[in-house]
């Protein structure tokens, strides 16, 4: 474990959402841009081990990592913003360090000392961020929550304690604050931030860098009251003005010096950064030619942080085409026989996304009908996959009953199933599941390999033979429908090496309808948007020239 890893922790005050995880990440870009190795952490408060369980509708997506580790959506955001990847030590709860604990206190470990959150606890959240630092120059570390939650005091207390143990010069704190404008008095107000960072040093953090999110630049002397009421140096309190685009945080953070500042609190000289692929992609993303409308016929559909990784993910496909990309959340459950062209033929595309249960799965099959017989884009993942195949079985193989046990178990065509054997190469076992398994932690979680078959959609996109990707899921394709789906115009593009599992489903004679049991939303970037993204859009896009031509 490298030792001589800097750690950048940052703690947000006032309320929740001023952006904290894109604050982080927009950092990592920045220090990564001038030369430094980062990675991103983060320490969430809650009580759950991991967010696998947790609803996305109110916490938002749940995000999977290669090493198949079910984490907060803040990751996401850095792995989209730098470029090491994220993975099971980049995310911890605290569930997850009590756990630790109490299975070390079992074990005797503690040779029967009084376990307390000081220094058990307190020292358990210091080792997982050391676990972080391995091969980087810098580990940023977020705090999830605000300054004055009860839950978050032992992380707090934790980092307080690592400045003293690694020195001053490899630990500074940023804590993100909010300096919001009075309209009715015509200025902006830096009293909550007095109080948050006042909050923030009574237990013992004194921050050196602020972060002020505001809708309007600080003038200078906003930013000498603040430094002067802070304790916090002028150059140190920066303006983190509300932007259009997410992408455009590192530029605005550079702008302000903020990543000079740190380089200089933290003793590191590494000149000046390279900024010019970030300064393209605003660019880029700001002068869009066309313009492309995707509906999104989901579950979640009020809570955009559930499909945060998709919606981003489409972005990028529209990045890379030099669209523009709308999104049209359509709410399944709302899609009936008499609503369904009204409700989707403004799009140029569909997408299903990923979900569990049978809510709104008739909606689904008649949007990815809709779009199969109108030869419009259409993209399944996960779930949507499950959707394309149904769809296909009942209205073009004849296999009218067809349909996926998670919805209906005594289905007589069970054409998506849990599958009782197979091998899982994460493990290099061979799996056995039965009915009961279906609630416990059967998932297939994380990449996968996978093996492309030429001329197909999948691998005129990915351009490459064999893919990996990242799953989660615990249904899979019954090979047992195989045939009769091939004998109708359903092409197998993708399926594990040995072709035990099938991985993506085309149909022949659409010029763009794919199916994928994983998701690659996880792993597009702005810098690389994934390729069945990109290629999507394409066909989106062509797809609203064509109807505009008629
Ligand atoms: N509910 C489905 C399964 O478990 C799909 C999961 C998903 O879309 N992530 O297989």
């Amino acid at each position: 474990m490298s030792n001589t890893s800097k750690y950048i922790f940052v703690t947000g005050g006032v309320l929740s959402s001023l952006g904290k995880g894109l604050a982080s990440a927009a950092i990592g870009a920045l220090l990564e841009s001038r030369g430094l190795r980062v990675t991103i952490q983060k320490l969430d408060p809650y009580i759950n081990v991991d967010p696998g369980t947790m609803n996305p509708f109110q916490h938002g997506e749940v995000f999977v990592t290669d090493d198949g580790s079910e984490a907060d959506l803040d990751l996401g955001h850095y792995e989209r913003f730098i470029s090491s990847p994220m993975g099971r030590n980049n995310n911890f709860t605290t569930g997850k360090i009590y756990d630790s604990v109490i299975s070390k206190e079992r074990r005797g470990e503690y040779l029967g000392g009084t376990v307390q959150v000081i220094p058990h606890i307190t020292d358990e959240i210091k080792d997982s961020i050391r676990l972080a630092s391995e091969g980087v120059d810098i580990v940023i570390v977020e705090i999830g929550g605000t300054i004055g939650d009860i839950e978050s005091l032992p992380f707090l207390e934790a980092i307080r304690q690592f400045k003293a143990d690694v020195g001053k010069e490899n630990a500074i704190y940023i804590h993100l604050t909010l300096v919001p404008y009075i309209s009715t008095a015509g200025e902006v107000k830096t009293k909550p931030t007095q109080h948050s960072v006042k909050e923030l040093r009574s237990i013992g953090i004194q921050p050196d860098i602020l972060l002020c999110r505001t809708q309007m630049p600080l003038s200078d002397s906003i930013k000498s009251k603040i430094a002067l009421f802070c304790d916090v140096e002028k150059d140190a309190v920066i303006t983190a003005k509300d932007v259009e685009c997410i992408y455009e945080v590192p530029l605005w953070f550079h702008r302000e010096g903020l990543d000079s500042k740190i380089e200089k609190l933290l003793n590191i000289w590494k000149g000046a950064p390279k900024l010019a692929a970030w300064k393209d992609l605003i660019e880029r993303i700001k002068s869009p030619a066309h313009e492309v409308s995707i509906a999104i016929v989901g579950k979640y559909t009020n809570l955009t942080d559930s499909y945060k990784s998709l919606n981003e993910a489409l972005h990028h496909g529209g990045v890379s085409n030099g669209c523009k990309v709308n999104l049209l959340y359509v709410d399944s459950e709302t899609i009936d026989a008499d609503n369904c062209k009204k409700l989707l033929e403004g799009a140029d595309g569909i997408l299903v996304p990923g979900g569990f249960g049978p809510r709104g799965i008739e909606g689904k099959i008649r949007a990815a009908k809709y779009a199969r017989e109108n030869k419009m884009p259409y993209f399944g993942i996960c779930l949507g996959m499950h959707i394309a195949v149904i769809e296909y079985a009942r209205h073009v193989a004849g296999i009218t009953k067809a349909h996926g046990t998670e919805f209906d178990e005594n289905t007589p065509d069970p054409i998506i199933y849990l599958m009782t054997e197979w091998y899982d190469e994460r493990s290099d076992t061979v799996q056995k599941r039965d009915s009961q398994s279906d609630k416990g932690g059967t998932m297939r979680l994380g990449a996968y390999s996978c093996r492309l078959e030429p001329d197909t959609i999948a691998h005129n996109a990915y351009k490459e033979e064999n893919i990996f990707e990242r799953h989660r899921h615990r249904y899979e394709f019954n090979n047992d429908y195989k045939k009769p789906l091939e004998e109708n115009g359903m092409r197998i593009s993708g399926t594990s090496p040995s072709g035990e599992l099938v991985e993506i489903v085309e149909v022949s004679d659409h010029p763009w309808f794919l199916g994928c049991q994983f998701h690659p939303e996880f792993k597009s970037s702005p810098m690389k948007p994934h390729p069945l993204f990109a290629s999507f859009i394409k066909a989106a896009f062509e797809y609203s020239e064509k109807n505009e031509g008629e």
